[in-house]
């Protein structure tokens, strides 16, 4: 019976990768990426002889993958008796990356194969563990909508008693301070960027206080950015 594995791959700093990972993308048959210029990349530096193959990621809404030729490979190589690995371009798949649909579309059309997870990392549980804020539970929003629904999510984190935790690219982390200025003025924010990286770096304060340092420090406003808000 062939295997489909979800493989977590490093968010920055490449050694943070699984003794198991390693071996499962040496031993599959093909390893489907979302950018296969960085799978690539990390293929190269464990010496892993794999195939990769891009797998369909903004076509590949509900309902679009039944026409998509891709995704007809890929089920015709399980077909085939194949064994596949997914990752995307860093950490978890699916996680605010695209996988799910596809591996969603596997077990409907091969019920006996498990789909294997392969632990890695995420933005999401590496910035919680450092924060200091509380993490059994919380809630994680993802990326916000760039526009309609995201105030509704800022009224959500006011009324959350959770911690509360998003993504944020470096265009809209200054945009999106000030609306937590606007609705949660008195919360502790945390923010953590570039994990794992060169200039990885923890921020907190109130979000006014988090605003001024960027507004200030204008060159800390690049790289990869996780948001984290207090509960109530
Ligand atoms: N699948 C990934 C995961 O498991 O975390 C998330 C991929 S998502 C496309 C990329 C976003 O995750 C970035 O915009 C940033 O918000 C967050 N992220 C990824 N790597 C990060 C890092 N090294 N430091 C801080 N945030 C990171």
């Amino acid at each position: 019976m062939p295997k489909f594995y979800v493989v977590g791959t490093p968010i920055g700093n490449m050694e943070d990768i699984t003794y198991r990972a390693v071996r499962i993308l040496c031993e599959v048959d093909l390893v489907l990426c979302e950018d296969t210029r960085v799978t690539k990349n990390l293929l190269n530096k464990y010496d892993i002889k794999t195939a990769c193959l891009s797998y369909p990621s903004d076509n590949l809404k509900p309902g679009a993958d039944k026409a998509n030729p891709k995704v007809e490979k890929i089920l015709e190589m399980i077909n085939e008796g194949k064994t596949l690995a997914l990752v995307s371009d860093a950490g978890t798949p699916t996680i605010s990356d695209p996988g799910s649909v596809l591996v969603s579309k596997i077990k409907e059309t091969f019920p006996e194969i498990e789909a294997i997870a392969i632990p890695g990392p995420s933005a999401v549980a590496s910035a919680l563990s450092i924060s200091g804020l509380p993490a059994s539970d919380f809630t994680f929003m993802g990326f916000l909508p760039h526009k309609k629904g995201r105030e509704t999510l800022f009224k959500e984190m006011a009324e959350s008693e959770r911690t509360v935790v998003f993504y944020e690219s470096p265009h809209r982390i200054l945009k999106a301070l000030i609306s937590l200025e606007k609705f949660v003025p008195e919360r502790k924010i945390v923010i953590a960027r570039e994990l794992t990286k060169v200039f990885e770096q923890i921020i907190t304060g109130t979000p006014a206080e988090v605003t001024k340092y960027f507004t200030v420090n204008t060159d800390k406003v690049r790289g990869e950015f996780v948001v984290m808000v207090s509960g109530r």
